[in-house]
């Protein structure tokens, strides 16, 4: 099989790019490198993936690459991937997130690919007025960056013409090593302060909830998504289905740094919604995913610096 996979320098994107060429199968990346590890390309590379430097926005170098390779799958996840930077750029979340998409989406068909599979969010959905959020809640975001994922899912279930359909996999909040702090989610914020002995930042009252998903699960569902028998295009959540405080989270992390620290706290953040988390019988059921890495567990590890996510 010959799989290609967009945003490969990126945090998920390169852990999947180990996965599969572990499995054997035949790996190409794509990235344009903007906000990605060249040093994880290029081990990726010794391990035997060939690399292809593009930007998605580019369309005649997609569409290029695309035809050459003839990629049986096509697994996106390249995007940007900050609320905040969105909701101060908003046109560049669009044409990287929204019409990159639509250009990869086009060049995969074009290509003859017979797959392709979406890395969407748990953004998509905005506020949720009912929980656990199953994939048929109102989609309603609140930053420029949820809009361009969901503009992107749409344009992968109405657009893409492989005969073995394609598969949105709304993710909700990834941990694990290899997560870069600039645009990372809290665990990865809260990991550089208290590595400091710094007390974690907490945006409004901590009672928000997440659901944290570790980084091999995340894998692992789009591993599952490569293979499984689908008779029409799906939406599937992949979450670990279990709301955590963030004033809990806080809690957890300062007790496996073994620090005597108390949180402090900051106005909210424009965007953020405020509890979240997911309902994952649909992933069970159609993928034949269950997420197998508990919080505490996962944390455990990454704190321990277990595994730098540099060659799984
Ligand atoms: P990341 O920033 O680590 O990786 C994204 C990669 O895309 C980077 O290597 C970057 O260089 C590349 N990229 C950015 N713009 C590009 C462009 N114009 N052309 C080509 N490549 C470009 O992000 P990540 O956390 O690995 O997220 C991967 C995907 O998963 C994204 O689509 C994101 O929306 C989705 N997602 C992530 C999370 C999370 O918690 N990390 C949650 C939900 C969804």
């Amino acid at each position: 099989m010959r799989v290609l996979v967009t945003g490969a320098a990126g945090f998920i994107g390169s852990r999947l790019c180990w996965r599969l060429l572990n499995l054997g199968v035949e790996v190409h990346g794509l990235d344009d490198l903007s906000r990605g590890s060249a040093e994880r390309v290029k081990a990726l590379e010794k391990s035997g993936m060939f690399f292809h430097k593009a930007d998605v926005r580019d369309k005649v170098a997609v569409y290029e690459i695309l035809s050459r390779v003839s990629p049986d799958v096509v697994i996106h996840l390249a995007a940007l991937i900050s609320v905040e930077e969105s909701i101060r750029v908003p046109e560049l979340y669009m044409e990287v997130n929204a019409e990159g998409t639509r250009k990869l989406v086009e060049a995969a068909n074009r290509a003859g690919s017979r797959r392709f599979i979406y890395a969407s969010s748990a953004a998509v959905y905005g506020n949720p007025v009912k929980l656990p959020v199953a994939e048929d809640h109102p989609a309603n975001p609140l930053s420029p960056y949820g809009l361009s994922k969901l503009i992107g899912e749409k344009y992968v279930a109405s657009s893409f013409m492989g005969r073995e359909k394609s598969v949105i996999l709304r993710i909700f909040n990834v941990y694990g090593p290899g997560q870069r702090p600039e645009y990372a989610g809290v665990i990865t914020r809260f990991m550089e302060r208290l590595s400091k002995g710094e007390p974690p930042v907490i945006f409004g009252d901590g009672n928000q909830t997440r659901d944290f998903v570790h980084v091999d699960d995340v894998v692992e569902a789009f591993v599952r998504s490569l293979g499984a028998p689908l008779d029409k295009a799906i939406v599937v959540n992949v979450g670990f289905g279990r709301p955590v405080k963030i004033i809990e989270l806080a809690q957890m992390m300062i007790r496996l740094y073994g620090l005597d620290v108390d949180p402090v706290y900051a106005p909210p953040r424009p965007g953020d919604v405020g509890e979240s988390y997911a309902d994952t019988s649909l992933a069970r059921k159609i993928l034949g995913w269950i997420p197998s890495i508990g919080l505490e567990n996962g944390l455990r590890k990454l704190i321990r610096g277990e595994d730098d996510g540099n060659n799984v």
